[in-house]
């Protein structure tokens, strides 16, 4: 199967022209105006076109769209039902569906940017063969997808398995969501800042001259043993782990795949979660698989042949 791909995020976009679980060709497109979705549009019609022409392909070569976008979506009838304050404020007004059968003359489907990783992984990733699984996605934000039995588990509203939003903490720090404590808010990328600069010892701590308070920079910090750094960076593998556990006996996987930003640091992340994960989930059948997505960024993307298979068979 050929398809457009296009996978959408706060500060860029990525289009692509994809067949089964390869990309022919791919663009990144700078996000200007972070708080329109029509406003991109345009760009992503001229990218997909030049793409194609650079494939040799026409659109009606290929199968449909698939949009991977970060939000709570129906992959359906294409409608966007919620962002992220301050992103794509207008998504609920755009008809992407019309949009791609004017542009390209094809079906459009789009689905969660988790949802999509998960896809992506099972159809050529580290999930292959696994039907049973937990994605939890560590970047800007976390985000979370489950698959359930070889089937996406989406929900009546399409919030099912969101696992950056089940609390870690019931008096913990708000979030975004309008709840408190989720995992996202407790130890998250755009959390990040904020949690460093409350931590004790921060103003002596080698994190306070950092250009950026991200987990790059958390965990570069830690390996110098800077005791702040360590302190915030146990923490937040803490609120991933038990956070997983919660996964784990929420929807009984056989795998758990953590991917995201984040994981250029697995060397430090993975061996703390399977630790935890393994001495506190109550799974009696045996232990649950712990590891690293293999697609990296492009497990999204790769995801758009199962996405349009999924939406030809519904
Ligand atoms: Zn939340």
């Amino acid at each position: 199967m050929k398809a457009i791909s296009i996978d959408i995020g706060g500060s860029h976009a990525v289009c692509a022209v994809i067949e089964d679980a390869r990309i022919l060709a791919a663009q990144r497109i700078g996000v200007a105006d972070a708080s329109s979705f029509a406003a991109l549009l345009p760009e992503l019609t001229s990218a997909a076109r030049a793409l194609l022409r650079e494939c040799g392909l026409a659109a009606a070569d290929c199968a449909g769209v698939a949009v991977s976008f970060p939000g709570i979506v129906d992959p359906f009838s294409a409608r966007i039902f919620s962002t992220p304050k301050g992103k794509y404020d207008d998504s609920a007004s755009v008809d992407l569906q019309q949009w791609s059968r004017e542009r390209f003359g094809l079906p459009l489907r789009i689905e969660n940017d988790a949802r999509m990783a998960l896809l992506g992984e099972r159809f050529c990733g580290s999930l292959q063969g696994c039907g049973d699984a937990v994605m939890l996605t560590l970047g800007t934000g976390v985000g979370g997808a489950v698959m359930t039995g070889g089937c996406l588990l989406r929900g009546k509203h399409f919030q099912a398995g969101l696992g950056g939003h089940l609390p870690a903490l019931f008096d913990g720090r708000p979030c975004i969501c309008g709840s408190r404590g989720c995992t996202e808010a407790e130890a998250s990328t755009w959390a990040l800042p904020e949690i460093c600069r409350r931590w004790p010892g921060f103003a002596q701590s080698a994190l306070a001259d950092a250009p950026a308070l991200d987990f790059a920079t958390v965990f570069q910090c830690s390996r110098t043993g800077d005791a702040v750094a360590m302190a915030v960076r146990d923490r937040c593998l803490a609120v991933w782990a038990a956070g997983i556990v919660g996964l784990i006996h929420a929807f009984d996987p056989d795998a758990v795949v953590l991917g995201g930003a984040v994981m250029q640091s697995a060397d430090q992340i993975l061996p703390f979660v399977k630790d935890y994960v393994h001495a506190h989930a109550w799974t009696p059948w045996g232990k649950v698989r712990i590891g690293r997505a293999a697609l990296g960024g492009d497990a999204g993307l790769l995801g758009a042949a199962p996405l349009l298979q999924e939406g030809v068979s519904a």
